[in-house]
């Protein structure tokens, strides 16, 4: 954009420009609904306003459901839009014909806007602790209830940005305080994966790899010692036998009510829930020796979940880089890996479609940059988009009246007007 004198007509020209380029750093389209794709993993929002624990689709957030309330759930796996479908009362605007309720959706405690094994609600303005998803539940964890540090002290819900407001002005760390927390136990680079102990007691293979190379377990280091990594390094840590009279290591024991999915329920059909005893398979198990340390948390573990609280250690697991390539597929280990098939293969989110159009109104793209914003200052976003192109245009009004070249600094002067007035409402 060239910094000289230019006409109104320029200036315009040169905000459809802008907003040209908005859209092509986000090339995609958000007006169609994914209900027709069927069960697919995909970024999935609740709605606060239409208060029913469903889930619907990015495109139907932006455009059915545009100044409702709503949270971002991120992505799901097997999940349909239900905007279309006669559980949500509000009409979804992109898929026309009201469709019957989804049957195959799971509707976790997130879509009561609950997360992690503390079941509370997440509020981006407090919550200090960056929130780690479980791989299999795909349920978010704080990290300190997965003992990987000390709980902090919820933030002061910080107020808008102010150069005038006196007590914020010289509190210039206020934007980087989730990174003033010292570094947690396992800090993101030092895994690649996270399944959360819930998940672990339900999955074979992750209970045989539990506290073994590459599957960390935290767990306490003692009496009123802090938690530390069991992987297997230290000699004590796997070896085969195990002392503990109360640990029943019968696998038959263990829970068979598993949460249905829809995809791999009928591959565990033929699912042999007996950890192999002895190698009469045709090829050699290779999995490693069971960690009794971790063995003894899993057995011990009550069903209902405890925050944080097992004396021992929660049992959540965390998968260092290349663990799809490290799992025993011999015929003992791999049905429990089939039945859980993103444990074999990275699995694929849907994404907009990439979108060439280039036709679209100001509103259709200013809403696709907002889209980029974070959820909860997006509703605000759309409306203060809005009240900017309406001022703007009014702004410069009498400069086309008057066939007056607008100036850059004339355009400046707006936003510092607009700027000014914000101020002044908070
Ligand atoms: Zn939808
Ligand atoms: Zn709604
Ligand atoms: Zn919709
Ligand atoms: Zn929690
Ligand atoms: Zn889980
Ligand atoms: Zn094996």
């Amino acid at each position: 954009m060239s910094s000289g004198p230019s006409s109104l007509n320029d200036l315009i020209a040169s905000q459809e420009d802008l907003l040209q380029e908005a859209a092509l750093a986000l090339p995609h389209e958000f007006s169609r609904c994914t209900f027709s794709l069927g069960p697919i993993r995909q970024a999935v929002y609740l709605c606060l306003t239409c208060a029913t624990p469903r889930g619907i689709c990015s495109s139907c957030s932006i455009a059915c459901h545009t100044d409702h309330e709503q949270v971002e759930l991120f992505p799901k796996r097997n999940f349909r839009c239900d905007c279309p479908t006669d559980a949500i009362p509000h009409a979804c605007t992109l898929n026309k014909g009201i469709e019957v309720e989804n049957s195959t959706n799971e509707y976790g405690q997130n879509f009561r806007a609950l997360f992690c094994r503390c079941s509370k609600p997440y509020d981006p303005k407090t919550e200090r602790e960056t929130m780690i998803q479980c791989l299999a539940c795909e349920d978010w964890f704080h990290e300190s209830c997965l003992n990987l540090r000390e709980r902090p002290s919820p933030r002061e819900p910080s107020p808008e940005p102010s150069d005038l407001d006196t007590t914020v002005a010289h509190d210039d760390d206020r934007s980087d305080t989730s990174s003033g927390l010292p570094s947690p136990l396992i800090s993101a680079e030092d895994y690649d994966a996270f399944v959360c102990f819930a998940c672990v007691s339900k999955i074979d293979t992750l209970r045989r790899y539990a506290g073994t190379k590459g599957a960390i377990m935290v767990v306490s280091g003692g009496e009123n010692s802090l938690w530390r990594k069991l992987e297997g390094d230290s000699p004590t840590d796997s070896h085969g036998s195990h002392d503990d009279s109360l640990v029943d290591i019968d696998d038959s024991q263990q829970p068979t009510t598993k949460r249905p999915r829809s995809r791999s329920s009928s591959q565990n059909a033929g699912r042999d829930p007996k950890r192999p005893r002895t190698s009469a398979s045709p090829s050699p198990c290779l999995a490693p020796t069971v960690n009794s340390t971790a063995e003894t948390i899993l057995n011990n573990q009550p069903s209902r979940l405890k925050v944080s609280g097992s004396s021992q250690g929660a049992g959540d697991v965390f998968l260092t880089e290349g663990w799809r390539q490290r799992w025993c597929r011999c015929s003992h280990c791999l049905p429990s890996l089939q039945a859980h098939p993103y444990l074999l293969d990275e699995e694929d989110t849907y994404e907009p479609p990439e979108d060439p159009d280039s036709g679209l109104s100001l509103e259709e793209l200013g809403l696709r940059a907002l889209e980029r914003l974070p959820r909860d200052r997006t509703i605000d976003g759309i409306r203060a988009f809005n009240d900017m192109r309406d001022g703007l245009m009014e702004y410069l009004r009498p400069f086309a009246q008057e066939g007056k070249v607008v100036e850059e600094a004339d355009v400046n002067r707006f936003f510092e007007a607009l700027k000014e007035s914000k101020r002044a409402q908070s």
